[in-house]
């Protein structure tokens, strides 16, 4: 295929000056500009020989060449910079960046149309959970307010039995061209608001929306295990997609209440118990309370506040799978009142280097219940 001659191509004379080959550039490259002709191409070829052209004539060196041995004196070159309307789209903003660059989206990025299908928003929804209901699972009815297509007219907008028309103002372009000093500027359509049609009778329900508010009653099931953190998804539950596209998720994110018994740490569970004096020394038998029933604890003679005892298996079991963790129980002694002096003054040390025992225990064991 033989090349036009660029000269023609940006239709200037071959003395043209510089002056004069932008200013036929920049007519020809608004006219044939892919953002203004999608899907055409012809003038997407168009758009390629003119940016062409340009890189050339604009450029003093290649120009010379080019007068000198014609085509094959600047093919070849920069052959990366006349791959297609894309490159040359670079060029074009470059010129035009100031007048153009709110229109064209920054120079050939692609632009959404207003009637293209939309996926609806992502919701979250803020869950608190008892402990016990986290633990063994539940169902919750939760309200949900979003936006959904409207049912009388389908999302549409227009009233039952009235139909859409072409927008009077820009004929079902969605684009209004406006005078700008030199410039013919494109801009969205303020009537249609670049949907190209126009709502002659809007629809009563929804005032010409297409979506409604609507709060929904959601049942939602909580599998045993959950954690502060996790997020439920329920599918297609989101705000209503625009244009027939597809509905947003609804997040449940969940967080447990604080428990007036047991701390949780993971899948593990910590309490503390109270003993008192006598069972401490001497040794005996602790109920322990843990989430489903009281359970007995042997506890040996001599033991200390802060002593932590593992039950096995009595904690959660965790939403993934895996086994269950443990029920970490801290003894505190407790120090009866009717004491002589002396020894409540031995008691009220000694429950101070017990208390200091039991912050070592405490950090000792920090690292073996977050691993678990
Ligand atoms: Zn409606
Ligand atoms: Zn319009």
């Amino acid at each position: 295929m033989s090349k036009r001659d660029y000269y023609e191509v940006l239709g200037v004379e071959k003395g043209a000056d510089q002056k004069e080959i932008k200013k036929a550039y920049r007519r020809l490259a608004q006219k044939f500009h892919p953002d203004r002709n999608p899907d055409d191409k012809t003038s997407a070829e168009k758009f390629r020989e003119v940016s062409e052209a340009y890189e050339v004539l604009s450029d003093g060196e290649k120009r010379a060449a080019y007068d000198q041995f014609g085509h094959a004196g600047v093919d070849g070159q920069g052959g990366g910079g006349f791959g297609g309307a894309g490159a040359g789209a670079g060029d074009f903003s470059d010129i035009f960046g100031d007048v153009f660059g709110d229109i064209f989206g920054g120079g050939g990025g692609r632009r959404r149309g207003p009637n293209a299908p939309a996926r609806g928003s992502d919701l979250r929804y803020n869950l608190e959970l008892d402990l016990e209901n986290a633990v063994a699972g539940t169902t919750v009815d939760i309200r949900v307010p979003r936006h959904i297509e409207c049912d009388r007219c389908d999302g549409g907008g227009a009233e039952p039995g009235s139909s859409k028309e072409t927008c009077p103002t820009c004929h079902g372009h969605g684009q209004v061209r406006m005078q700008q000093g030199f410039f013919a500027v494109q801009q969205t359509c303020p009537t249609c608001h670049g949907s190209g049609q126009h709502i002659k009778v809007p629809c009563h329900k929804c005032n010409g929306e297409g979506r409604v508010r609507e709060t929904r009653t959601l049942s939602v099931k909580i599998p045993p295990g959950v954690d502060t953190g996790d997020r439920i998804r329920l599918n297609g539950e989101g705000e209503s997609g625009v244009n027939g596209g597809p509905p947003g998720d609804l997040y449940v994110q969940v967080a447990i209440k604080p428990h007036h018994i047991f701390q949780r740490d993971g899948k593990h569970l910590q309490c503390e118990v109270p003993i008192n004096f006598v069972d401490a020394a001497l040794g005996g038998e602790l109920e322990v309370p843990t989430l489903d029933g009281r359970v007995k604890l042997k506890i040996p003679p001599e033991t200390q506040t802060g002593k932590l005892f593992r039950l096995r298996g009595k904690g959660v079991k965790p939403v993934r799978g895996g086994m269950p963790g443990d029920l970490l129980c801290k003894v505190v002694v407790e120090t009866p009142s009717s004491l002589t002096t002396s020894s409540a003054t031995y008691c009220a040390s000694s429950r101070r280097a017990s208390t200091t025992a039991t912050a070592t225990t405490t950090r000792r064991r920090k690292p073996a219940s977050s691993t678990a």
